[in-house]
């Protein structure tokens, strides 16, 4: 069993077109999006047509719901509300209906699947810390429990001896006994200083989490935020990863 998890594509169709390419390579028996499939990029419909091909699992992320609703967004600084108002007005009705499907939380046999923490999913906490880590497994039970929403990929195991602790590298052995936290990072728009796309597969019959990245036409992606008449900084940072 190889499941394949990707999240926060914001719109980068780019960077999303290369990842379904990688991912194709792999022979994924179940695809899953942690949401955050619009908002900041330039093409928020042609992702939400490649995830409805592309992903059996589809997660709800906060720029989601508040594409998909009328008004509302609040919470969003100046250049996230910007880009979620044009992203209302460039998605049709079907569209905004297929982001209302999305759901919150999702259990698939020994994975858990939401876009921020699992305690209060629609309250949209990010996952940062060993001590939220802890809290998390222990209010769920499930074996692999994975969160996007940081755009920061990484790993975080745990056991009932040692307690919780980062694991590092691009493979990661999955040990018996061991549970594991996992962010993929973000397709879209990456944050930790990467700016290659990021995602994750879980291989079940090797015992291993991987963690991939992958090149992306930038620039191309840049022109379309432009040519959109979005916030620079939208373009800017898909170069710098902050
Ligand atoms: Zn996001």
């Amino acid at each position: 069993m190889k499941i394949v998890v990707y999240s926060d594509i914001h719109a980068n169709a780019e960077a999303f077109g290369k990842v379904i390419a990688d991912l194709k390579d792999q022979s994924p028996d179940l695809i899953v999006s942690l949401g955050d499939v619009v908002g900041y990029g330039a093409d928020p419909g042609r992702c939400l047509e490649l995830v409805d091909e592309f992903s059996d699992i589809r997660i709800i992320g906060n720029h989601d719901l508040a594409a998909s609703e009328e008004k509302g967004g609040e919470r969003f600084n100046l250049t996230a509300a910007l880009s979620i108002e044009w992203t209302r007005n460039t998605l049709d009705d079907r569209q905004k209906s297929m982001l209302k499907e999305y759901n919150p939380l999702q259990i698939y046999e020994d994975c858990l699947f939401t876009h921020a923490s699992p305690s209060s999913p629609l309250d949209w906490e990010y996952v940062y810390t060993i001590g939220q880590a802890e809290m998390i497994f222990n209010e769920f039970s499930s074996r692999f429990i994975f969160v996007g929403h940081t755009h920061i990929p990484g790993v975080i195991s745990f056991d009932e001896k040692d307690g919780a602790m980062v694991e590092t590298g691009r493979s990661i052995d999955i040990l018996p006994g061991k549970r594991y936290l996992i962010n993929p990072g973000s397709v879209g728009q990456p944050r930790d200083g990467k700016s290659e796309a990021s995602y994750t597969s879980l291989d079940l019959d090797d015992n291993r989490i991987l963690m991939h990245r992958v090149a992306y036409d930038i620039l191309l992606a840049q022109s379309r935020i432009r040519s959109k008449g979005l916030p620079e900084s939208l373009a800017s940072r898909l170069a710098t990863a902050r």
